[in-house]
């Protein structure tokens, strides 16, 4: 390549790179200052699968059919029927129900699995922790984020009503 060429070439590089640059200082950043400063999430986020209390009945859907835990991909979900210690037969409810939120891909399909509308999804951003097995979340625990958070109905991308 001839002298003058390379110059104009350089030339050219240096006046664009400088262009993206000076742009992207000019831009205001999309990053923030968390957790001291909370993001906007998009509607219809969702983050965790939770067993949800029949608000007519006030008794947990869950009949511990184990649909959920057979169409989980990860395996994040493990149930133990409870069992009548009187008669030694199996009752239509978890006496154990944990999932493991290490493992979940937030894929909603346990909530599309479940034939009796026992699971819901949720919409609480914040369930970061340190230790790894403070992610394994109980019956009691599910219950407890379920009154807490904002149920999201992944067909229609939309928060549900408040609770
Ligand atoms: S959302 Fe998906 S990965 Fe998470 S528990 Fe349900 S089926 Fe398993
Ligand atoms: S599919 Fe629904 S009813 Fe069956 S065990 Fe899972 S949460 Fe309970």
């Amino acid at each position: 390549m001839s002298l003058p060429r390379t110059v104009w070439n350089t030339v050219k590089s240096l006046v664009v790179g400088h262009a993206v640059t000076a742009r992207e200082i000019a831009t205001r950043p999309i990053t923030v200052f968390y957790p001291e400063e909370k993001p906007e999430f998009p509607t219809g986020s969702r983050s965790v699968p939770v067993l949800k209390v029949n608000e007519e009945s006030g008794y947990i859907n869950c009949t511990s059919c184990g649909l959920c835990e057979r169409t989980c991909p990860p395996g994040c979900i493990e149930i133990t029927q409870a069992v009548d210690p009187a008669t030694n037969k199996k009752k239509p409810w978890p006496h154990l129900y944990t999932l493991d939120l290490s493992h979940c891909m937030v894929c909603n399909l346990c909530v599309e699995a479940c034939p009796f509308d026992a699971l819901e999804m949720l919409d609480v951003p914040e369930l970061a922790t340190y230790q790894v097995q403070d992610l394994k979340f109980h019956k009691e625990q599910l219950l407890d984020l379920w009154k807490t958070g904002k149920a999201i109905r992944i067909a229609e991308g939309q928060p549900m009503p408040s609770k």
